[in-house]
């Protein structure tokens, strides 16, 4: 009989596939690592596990305690999936740019979910990253592990992402391409690929405009997941060589190519970031493989990116411009 014990034992071994139609008129081998086939359905699941594992090891997660954590769902589904079998609450604090969908599914795994204005500074009381704080604080046994802070987010990535990469190309990678959110991934993935290839593999964040990484004062963006207003611990500033900015339009238009020109239904800090690699690659050659890593599904995103109706109230699509419908009118 083969079957794994849990869910859990799914997590990481994600695949690599090489893109072939959005990449037209690049010579380099451009790949991307599909982060939606692991059992939460994104790349946070790989943080979750151990996260809540040093909780525990530290003391700070008591049997029977609540995990209070800002997430824009990802690791919040991710940490649901491993408190419920352990014996854990969880209570989420989101962005209300969130899509509603998303934060049903963190109450489809048993979380509890509070949601908090988009648009405040980060100190202000109603932010998500303070309203996390006191409920951390008020509720008893609760604790909040704080994704951007917390070293088990890259050290996940160092000991899972980076090795996979390397062995899944021979060595043979010459780029790595991520978004940026709590850094996490980047960093971990991107300092393990330094180590292993002597410092030859180029690290590339990809960055929504406005953000503070490429430059930023953190003003609003729509695509979720990646991008800040601050400077998150888990970021190290020395790992990237380049960071490239990417506007919504040109994430979300690339995350619709995705779905129809390649079959992979992904979120829109996947389009943003092979927008970022398509860009680096331009010049490229043959010679060259990219590796950009696709940290979500689509799923969560049909009432927005994959809606022409909100695509063109927020002046992405123009009207008639609406591919999707125009072949089932005629
Ligand atoms: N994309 C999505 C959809 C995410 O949820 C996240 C995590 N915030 C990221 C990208 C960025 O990953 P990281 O936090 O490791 O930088």
């Amino acid at each position: 009989m083969h079957y794994y014990d849990s869910v859990l034992d799914l997590i990481g071994n994600t695949p690599l596939v090489r893109l072939n139609s959005v990449t037209e008129g690049i010579a380099a081998t451009v790949l991307v690592k599909v982060e939606y086939v692991n059992p939460g359905g994104s790349v946070k699941d790989r943080i979750a596990k151990r996260i809540v594992e040093a909780g525990e090891k530290s003391g700070q997660l008591k049997p029977g305690g609540t995990i209070v954590e800002p997430t824009s769902g990802n690791t919040g589904i991710g940490l649901a999936m491993v408190a419920q079998q352990r014996g854990y609450r969880c209570v989420f604090v989101c962005p209300d740019k969130v899509a509603e969908d998303k934060r049903n599914v963190l109450k489809a795994y048993g979380a509890e979910v509070v949601v908090c204005p988009t648009a405040v500074d980060p100190e202000d009381e109603r932010s998500y990253y303070r309203v996390s704080d006191r409920l951390a604080e008020e509720i008893e046994g609760g604790w909040k592990p704080n994704q951007y802070s917390h070293p088990a987010n890259p050290a996940s990535h160092y000991a899972d992402t980076g090795p996979e990469l390397w062995r899944q190309t021979d060595g043979e990678l010459t780029h790595f391409v991520a978004g940026v959110g709590t850094g996490g991934t980047i960093s971990g993935t991107g300092t393990y690929l330094k180590e292993a290839s002597d410092g030859r593999v180029k690290i590339i964040g990809a960055d929504p405009e406005g953000s503070v990484y490429s430059g930023g004062t953190g003003r609003p963006y729509l695509v979720e997941g990646v991008g800040e207003d601050f400077w998150p611990d888990n970021y190290d500033r020395n790992v990237c060589d380049e960071i490239i900015e990417v506007t919504d339009a040109e994430s979300f238009h690339m995350t619709r190519r995705l779905a129809r020109e390649e079959g992979l239904l992904v979120g829109g800090s996947a389009g943003m970031a092979v927008v970022a690699g398509l860009k680096a690659a331009k010049n490229a050659t043959a010679d060259d493989t990219f590796v950009v890593l696709l940290p979500d599904g689509g799923r969560g995103y049909l009432s927005k990116i994959f809606n022409d109706k909100w695509m063109t109230e927020f002046g992405f699509l123009s009207a008639g411009d609406s591919a999707t419908t125009v072949g089932s009118v005629l």
